[in-house]
């Protein structure tokens, strides 16, 4: 089943924020998707991951659920004006309070109903992604500013203790230069953020301190780093599995070492598409479609390699 794969753009405030919009999405009805704005399903039921853990998907990134001892934690949380169907779908599985907020990077579809918690709520972030989310014209305004994060941190962060814990992970710049990586360490379940959005080529936001070079390295740094995980919530595509999260390291750092190799060869980006050659474990990966057009994020890395 081959779809394609679209690409939308949030405007907040004036401000351009681009959001990846998975193969399932760009399902949407014909016509939407593209220059119309955001074109995301709308929120989806809570599924259980595993344990104590959920995820409820739509209306724009994934939200992780951790329904810990003294309350729940979200990772992410949409588009604006999402908060109350979260909380609709948190209800359905639980009645303790929302204490946590963890966003996994700064994109408007992943932080967007932040402000829609009480300010008692403690927002977790890395400190490049706080330092991006107090740039959003929507966290100028002052009613908002609760949606920014009460607590940062650099490297490594653990929110919550024993069968709770919640362990925080920075390894470099990929789709942003904050992206976090979740994992529930009990449930042995992480949630990538949109470092792993879909099987696809990532969008590299270079404005928001993403890179290409680094991107695949920053994987695989992850994949060694961290341990003990056999679950993963994409930031925008279903629950799947840590192999694949592995495998999109590679993907990365295959697109990188191809792009390299043609540039050298004098050959543009559209032609570099045309003559990537791809493992046939990549084989349901997308490559065609929005991402910058036919030479895709070759663009991207020939721009980031003459720098
Ligand atoms: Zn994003």
């Amino acid at each position: 089943m081959k779809r394609t794969f679209v690409l939308g753009f949030i405007v907040l405030g004036g401000a351009m924020t681009a959001a990846v919009l998975t193969a399932q999405q760009a399902a949407a009805p014909a016509g939407q998707g593209r220059g119309g704005g955001p074109q995301f399903p709308p929120v989806g039921a809570i599924e259980k991951v595993t344990g104590n853990v959920y995820m409820v998907p739509g209306q724009g990134g994934n939200t992780g659920v951790l329904v810990a001892a003294n309350g729940v934690v979200l990772v992410d949380t949409k588009l604006a004006n999402n908060g109350q169907a979260i909380l609709d779908q948190v209800k359905t599985v639980t009645d303790k309070p929302i204490t946590h907020i963890i966003n996994t990077h700064t994109h408007g579809d992943h932080t967007g109903s932040n402000q829609y918690f009480p300010a008692t709520v403690e927002i977790v972030v890395q400190e490049n992604t706080d330092a991006n989310m107090k740039k959003m014209p929507v966290f100028q305004e002052p009613a908002n500013k609760h949606g920014l994060a009460d607590r940062i941190y650099k490297d490594k962060l653990t929110v919550l203790s024993g069968a709770d814990a919640i362990d925080l992970y920075y390894f470099g710049a990929a789709h942003t230069n904050g992206d976090s990586f979740v994992v529930f360490r009990n449930a042995r379940v992480i949630h990538t953020g949109d470092a792993f959005a879909n099987k696809a080529q990532p969008f590299i936001d270079r404005d928001s301190g993403g890179s290409g070079i680094a991107y695949g390295e920053t994987l695989g740094k992850a994949a060694k780093g961290i341990r003990n995980v056999t679950t993963v919530i994409p930031g925008h595509s279903a629950v799947t599995t840590w192999q694949d999260f592995v495998d999109f390291g590679e993907f990365n750092r295959l697109f990188l070492e191809h792009a390299r190799a043609s540039m050298k060869a004098g050959k543009t980006p559209e032609q570099a598409m045309m003559d990537f050659k791809l493992p046939e474990k990549f084989k349901g990966y997308s490559l065609t479609g929005g991402r910058g057009g036919p030479g895709g994020n070759f663009n991207v890395l020939y721009a980031e390699l003459k720098q």
